[in-house]
């Protein structure tokens, strides 16, 4: 990393913007995950496409990696710098830039998280439904697609992104898709960037889906004797086409945690399903009526209710708290979490084979997740000592595996990351892998946007 190029980026930016404090380059070295921190050389916050621009310009003629920074929440390593270079903070890049409530559309800057969005869009009807738990950005949503609960009901980030601008890594700026909901013309370069992790540009704006908020929202809990009979409701009210907004599921160590960290009363540690019916008042009685059947038929133990929008709120904040209630389950222990999907009909043998690893393994693993997508989280608590990571890192591997052989992947939705790399090689096709080579190379000659990730042997090595 060269004076020269910090010189140059204050020069064009301003002093301000471009620093080089401990601090700042200490926050900037990692995730949420437990991949190990590498520290940027100096962290660039940037305000508009233009800055991004500029900043990967002189990048680019410098020679100097570029890591782009949202809020810092994902799991697999990916904001780690393990080249040094230059980290890229957009979370400066806050504008809601135009509404379209006819439409149903809207364009934003990068930075901006999908609450503050929820937030300044409360009055026009509509909202933003993809919720990954943390405080995402959606420019960090979009690098590494993205979903959350409500993907069963609205998609992922990909079903919900129109157009972007995005900023390749010579710094030219690239508009791709547009204002309407379906286009065959070109190549689809609004769905090669998302989920492309800041390996081949910069996203600086996005225009996004929105969908109108509905009429009726009523939620509910069911608890099951058996782990067996939740994944399988959770499959039939699939199967029977029922439109569910939402349908989470929390095994026992799970309910454990979250009955502890949440205060939640009234719920017993056993596995549990979280439910969200969603629509016009008919629609959603229809669809209590028919998935009160379904528990019933599989051993459920009764609803409890949560009609009342406080009520609801604390239920959806307890389910997006998971996380942090494992790590205060364990305190001192580091939490390698696990993203495995598989077709919902081989959701049930999965999630039993991994609840009968994690005993073997004698870890505390709770599970949780979004099994209308088949897809779910084990995260695996770990000591925080070398013995202890090799243990986990083996689970991890375990689960894993299960899921490749039953025609799944290793991510459903936290990406690859530096995490998930040692996987792609079982999960791709080596010709895709291929193309995927030769579109990092073709967009990213030099190889300086998020260098180390995603694929196996970057093109750096590759060389
Ligand atoms: C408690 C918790 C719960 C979570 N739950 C979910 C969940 O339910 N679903 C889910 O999908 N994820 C979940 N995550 C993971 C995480 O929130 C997502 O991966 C999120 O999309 C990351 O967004 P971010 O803004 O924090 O991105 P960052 O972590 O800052 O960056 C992630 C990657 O995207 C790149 N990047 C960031 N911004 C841009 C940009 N503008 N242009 C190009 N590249 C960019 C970075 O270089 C990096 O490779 C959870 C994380 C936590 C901590």
């Amino acid at each position: 990393m060269t004076i020269d190029l910090i010189t140059a980026l204050r020069a064009r930016l301003g002093e301000d913007r471009v620093s080089t404090a401990e601090a700042v380059r200490e926050q900037h070295s990692h995730g949420e995950g437990h991949h190990a921190p590498s520290l940027p050389g100096a962290v660039v916050f940037a305000q508009s496409t233009d800055d991004v621009a500029q900043t990967l310009a002189l990048c680019s003629a410098h020679g100097v990696p570029l890591t782009a920074f949202g809020a810092g929440t994902s799991l697999e390593g990916h904001v780690n710098p393990p080249e040094g270079g230059i980290s890229l903070d957009l979370s400066r890049m806050t504008d809601l830039l135009s509404v379209h409530p006819q439409d149903m559309d809207c364009r934003v800057q990068a930075g901006i998280t999908r609450q503050a969005l929820n937030q300044i869009l409360r009055d026009t009807g509509l909202f933003f439904p993809v919720d990954p738990g943390g405080e995402a950005t959606i420019g960090g949503m979009c690098a590494t697609r993205a979903s959350g609960t409500a993907a069963v009901r609205y998609g992922t980030i990909r079903e919900n992104v129109l157009g972007l601008t995005v900023v390749l890594a010579d710094g030219r700026v690239m508009r791709t898709g547009g204002r309407v909901r379906k286009s065959s013309t070109g190549y689809d370069l609004t769905h090669l960037l998302i989920g492309s992790e800041g390996t081949l540009g910069v996203i600086t704006e996005i225009h996004l889906r929105l969908h109108p908020i509905p009429e009726t929202i009523a939620a509910a809990v069911v608890q099951f004797e058996t782990l067996a009979d939740a994944v399988a409701t959770a499959i039939d009210i699939l199967q029977f086409g029922v439109p569910i907004g939402r349908v989470e599921l929390l095994d026992d160590v799970q309910m454990d945690a979250s009955i502890r960290y949440s205060s939640l009363t009234g719920l017993r540690t056993l596995p549990t399903l979280f439910l969200e019916f969603v629509g016009g008042p008919d629609s959603v009685r229809e669809q209590i009526a028919a998935v009160e059947a379904i528990v019933a038929d599989r051993g459920g133990l009764g609803f409890d209710w949560h009609t009342d929008p406080d009520q609801r709120a604390a239920l959806w904040r307890a389910r997006h708290h998971a996380y942090w209630a494992c790590l205060a389950y364990r305190p001192g222990y580091r939490a390698m979490t696990t993203d495995a999907i598989v077709p919902i009909s081989a959701l049930t043998e999965l999630v039993t084979g991994v609840k009968a690893d994690i005993a073997e393994s004698g870890l505390t693993a709770p599970i949780v997740g979004h099994v209308g997508d088949g897809n779910f989280h084990t995260i695996i608590l770990a000591p925080p000592t070398p013995e202890g990571l090799e243990q986990a890192w083996a689970l991890d591997r375990k689960i894993v595996r299960r899921a490749l052989a039953l025609g799944g992947s290793c991510s459903g939705e936290h990406g690859v990351g530096l995490g998930k790399r040692a996987f792609m090689a079982d999960e791709h096709d080596p010709v895709a892998l291929d193309v995927m080579r030769a579109l990092k190379r073709t967009l990213d000659p030099n190889d300086i946007l998020n260098p180390g990730k995603m694929l196996p042997g970057n093109v750096r090595s590759d060389r």
